[in-house]
């Protein structure tokens, strides 16, 4: 049995192991989602912080994409957020992502989404590494194949319709030379149609891929943290962080991380004692971060 406090909800769980699915908390998540949120707190803030208790900074521009609502909601509480969809508004097609949208974003969160992406995969990922500021980053979770090896269903996807044929779906495609190709080896996650698997990555192909699509670093969360719900026992996905240069916090951001920290100085009086003691370890580490000294 193992007893943890969810990061992205804060509730109190205890479960026998961690499967992939179903969600191993009320909230909706499971293993690889809090691992996401547990990457996305140390690359903004420098450690591990559960989602509530994230600080409210408007200036931090976030993307999800079909990111599930348990942190879509808190996210876009906490930050210039926006959660997309592929089929339905906000609509983004990470395929062809419109100019305007190249630079603007402090993070973008892809999870489990990567392996349903029409190919050439590296099409996407060169996108979402253009929407990024020079200082943003991407936060991947994605299923590896424990053998490593990367296998791509349909490389020669180009006109194509996925159709119902008797009890099943079939895949019918009019490669770019004209030809036409048939195909019922389907493998469908969470519904049909739009969430066909277009291919199983292997973590080493993953990462050059992630490399050759413009991203410096690759950093791969290879520790378990059971305290927050983070053990990858049954579950192989692959959660990373992909970097242009590393996160560092721009003017307006310490101004609204030091004025979280007065509001919190202000409810102080109004806490418990444990909640002091930790806000105020955690105000420490961030005063350092950002050189406000050992006043905070
Ligand atoms: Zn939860």
């Amino acid at each position: 049995m193992v007893a943890f406090a969810c990061n992205i909800c804060g509730a109190w769980n205890e479960v026998e192991h961690f499967a992939t699915e179903p969600a191993t908390c009320a909230c909706g998540s499971n293993v690889r989602l809090r691992a996401l949120i547990h990457l996305l707190s140390i690359e903004l803030f420098g450690q591990s912080i559960p989602l509530p208790e994230f600080p409210r900074m408007k200036s931090i521009r976030g993307l999800g994409m079909s990111d599930k609502e348990c942190y879509a909601r808190p996210l876009a509480e906490k930050f210039d957020y926006t959660n997309t969809f592929y089929d339905r508004e906000p609509r983004f097609d990470s395929s062809s992502a419109d100019e305007s949208l190249w630079g603007q974003y402090d993070f973008i969160l892809s999870a489990d989404v990567l392996e349903h992406v029409g190919p050439p995969v590296e099409e996407t990922m060169q996108q979402l590494c253009r929407m990024l500021k020079p200082r943003g980053f991407l936060g991947v979770t994605i299923f590896c194949a424990p053998s490593d090896r990367m296998r791509e269903h349909f490389p020669d996807l180009h006109e194509y319709r996925v159709l119902p044929l008797g009890g099943s779906q079939v895949l019918v495609n009019r490669r770019a030379d004209g030809t036409l190709e048939v195909r019922d080896d389907l493998i469908f996650h969470g519904g049909t149609g739009a969430t066909l698997e277009m291919r199983e990555f292997g973590a080493t192909a993953l990462r050059e891929k992630l490399s050759a699509s413009g991203f410096r670093e690759v950093e791969f969360l290879v520790e378990n943290r059971p305290e927050i719900g983070i053990l990858f026992d049954s579950d192989v996905s692959q959660p990373l962080i992909a970097r242009k240069e590393p996160f560092a916090m721009d003017k307006r951001m310490i101004s609204e991380l030091v004025a979280a920290y007065r509001a919190t100085q202000h409810a102080k009086r109004k806490a418990d004692d444990r909640v002091v003691l930790m806000n105020a370890s955690r105000w420490m580490k961030w005063g350092k971060k950002i050189g406000l000294g050992p006043k905070v």
